[in-house]
C-alpha cells in the first residue's frame, strides 16, 4: 500500500464571482432535470438508440435498465448525487462565459478530500501575510452535503437498522475522500460498510420483498464509487450489478439516471425544444440551463451527422471528440480528432461519439504540488464543479440542493484528464 497526499495548487485560483454564482444557482435546475431525464423511458430509449448498436457498455447498462423496468421497479426512493462541471470560456472581447463540461451522474468524486483544500490555501495566504485574502475564501463542505442526501434517503428507506454500502473499487486509489463522506454519515449514527462487486456476487441475495442482503446486513442505500468503466465489469460484477439494479434498496445512482449522465444525452438535451419536453412548465429553470451549454453535435448517420464530420476534419481545433467514456483521458483533440474523424467517417462507428466547441479559458499562472513532481509555475486552466443532491419518494421531490463545489486546475498542455487520471489538482476558488 502507498499512501501519497493529493496533488493541489499552491494558490487559489481567481474564479469570477457572477459566474460562480450562475453556477450555484442553476444547480437545482439540473438536479431536477437528472431526475426527470431518468424516469423518461421513451427519451432515453430514443436518444441512445444510435449510441447502443455500437457502443456494448451503454448497451449493457441498456439492457439492464429496461430488465429492471419490465419486472417493475423495486425502490421507491431515489437518490441523486451527481456533479455538474463547467469551464469560463473567454469570448472574442474577453467576458467570459460559464460553460458545461458534462454533468457527472455516478461516482462523482473529490468532495470529501476538497472539504479540507479552504484551509490548505487559506494557511498559504496567511504565511504570505495576506490575512484580509484569506479571510475572503468560502467556506465549502460538500462531504457533509452528499452525507445528509445519503442519510435523508437511508431514513425514507425505513428500516433503522439497515446499513449504507458503498461500493467501491478493486484497487482502492481514492479512499480518503470517501471516507470523509463515510465519518459524516457514522458520526449520524449511520453504519456504513465498503463491498466491492466481487463481494456482491459471492454474499448478495434478495428476499421475496427484494430487499438487499449483504453478509446477513440489510442495504438501505448503495452509494457507487465504481461501476462507471467498461473496466470495473467482468461477467460476474455485471450479474452483481444486475442484483442491486433489481432491488428495493436505494441505488445511488440507479442505472437510468447512470444513463442521464452519458455524453449521448448531453448532446441530445442541446437540441431546440428537447428541454422543453422534459420539463413542461419550468420555462425559467431551462433557460438558466441553456445558458450554459456548449455546441454540442450529434454523428449519427445522416445529413447532420456528415456535416459535422466535414466540419471537424476542416477545423479540429474547434472541437472536442468524446466516446461515452468517464473518468478523462478519453477525448481527442486536434490531430488526433482528425486522423480518427478521418477513418470512421463512413462507418456507423462514428455513431459511437459525440462532437463539442472547445472551451477556450484564459490561462492563469499557478504551481501543481504533486508527490514526485518538480515545482515549477505552470500555464493553468480551471474547471468548476457543483455538487448536487437530491432525494424523491415516489413522485415528491424532498430534497433538492448544491451541496459544495470543488475547483479542478491543470496545466494547458494538458487537454483532457481531472485529478484521478492525474493531471489536475485541487483548488480553491478566490472570487473576484
Ligand atoms: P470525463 O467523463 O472523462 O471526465 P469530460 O467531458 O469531463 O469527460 O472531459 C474530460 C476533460 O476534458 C475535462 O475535464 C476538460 O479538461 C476537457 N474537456 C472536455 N470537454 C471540453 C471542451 N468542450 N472544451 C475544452 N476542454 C474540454
Ligand atoms: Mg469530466
Amino acid at each position: 500500500q502507498v499512501v501519497n497526499y493529493a496533488p493541489f495548487t499552491l494558490f487559489p485560483s481567481v474564479v469570477p464571482s457572477a459566474l460562480f454564482e450562475q453556477a450555484y444557482a442553476v444547480q437545482q435546475d439540473f438536479n431536477l432535470l437528472v431526475d426527470a431525464i431518468s424516469q423518461n423511458k421513451e427519451f432515453l430509449e430514443q436518444t441512445l438508440a444510435s449510441t447502443i448498436k455500437v457502443d456494448d457498455f451503454t448497451a449493457q447498462l441498456f439492457r439492464i435498465h429496461m430488465q429492471v423496468l419490465e419486472e417493475g421497479l423495486a425502490q421507491s426512493v431515489f437518490l441523486g448525487i451527481n456533479r455538474s462541471d463547467y469551464m469560463f470560456d473567454c469570448g472574442a472581447d474577453g467576458t467570459p462565459a460559464l460553460k458545461q463540461i458534462e454533468i457527472n451522474t455516478i461516482a462523482a468524486s473529490f468532495g470529501g478530500l476538497t472539504s479540507r483544500t479552504v484551509a490548505v490555501h487559506g494557511r498559504v495566504l496567511k504565511v504570505l501575510g495576506k490575512f484580509q485574502e484569506a479571510s475572503r475564501l468560502l467556506p465549502n463542505n460538500p462531504s457533509k452535503g452528499l452525507a445528509l442526501g445519503i442519510a435523508k434517503a437511508w431514513e425514507l428507506y425505513g428500516s433503522p437498522s439497515a446499513v449504507v454500502m458503498f461500493l467501491v473499487e478493486e484497487v482502492q486509489r481514492n479512499i480518503f475522500d470517501q471516507r470523509c463522506v463515510e465519518n459524516e454519515l457514522w458520526n449520524r449514527n449511520i453504519r456504513v460498510i465498503r463491498k466491492r462487486f466481487r463481494d456482491v456476487f459471492e454474499k448478495g441475495s434478495l428476499d421475496d420483498a427484494k430487499r438487499l442482503y449483504i453478509d446477513g446486513q440489510e442495504v438501505a442505500v448503495v452509494y457507487y464509487r465504481e461501476g462507471y468503466v467498461p473496466k470495473n465489469y467482468d461477467q460476474q460484477n455485471w450479474e452483481a450489478r444486475l442484483l442491486l439494479e433489481r432491488s428495493r434498496a436505494v441505488k445511488c445512482p440507479d442505472i437510468a439516471t447512470q444513463l442521464a449522465g452519458t455524453k449521448k444525452v448531453q448532446q441530445e438535451l442541446s437540441r431546440p425544444g428537447t428541454l422543453e419536453r422534459l420539463l413542461p412548465g419550468h420555462a425559467e429553470a431551462i433557460a438558466r440551463i441553456r445558458a450554459t451549454f456548449a455546441g454540442l453535435y450529434s454523428l449519427d448517420v445522416g445529413e447532420e451527422g456528415d456535416r459535422m464530420v466535414a466540419a471537424a476534419i476542416a477545423d479540429p481545433d474547434r472541437f472536442v471528440l468524446k466516446p461515452q467514456r468517464e473518468g478523462g483521458g478519453n477525448n481527442l483533440y486536434g490531430e488526433e480528432l482528425r486522423q480518427v474523424l478521418e477513418k470512421i467517417r463512413d462507418s456507423p462507428e462514428r455513431t459511437a461519439y459525440i462532437l463539442m466547441d472547445k472551451i477556450k479559458p484564459q490561462p492563469t499562472i499557478n504551481y501543481l504540488l504533486r508527490a514526485h513532481n518538480p515545482l515549477q509555475a505552470s500555464e493553468c486552466i480551471s474547471e468548476l464543479g457543483i455538487f448536487g443532491v437530491y432525494v424523491r419518494q415516489g413522485k415528491e421531490m424532498v430534497m433538492n440542493k448544491a451541496a459544495g463545489h470543488l475547483l479542478r486546475t491543470k496545466a494547458i498542455e494538458h487537454a483532457d484528464g481531472g485529478v484521478a487520471a492525474g493531471v489536475a489538482v485541487l483548488d480553491t476558488p478566490y472570487l473576484v
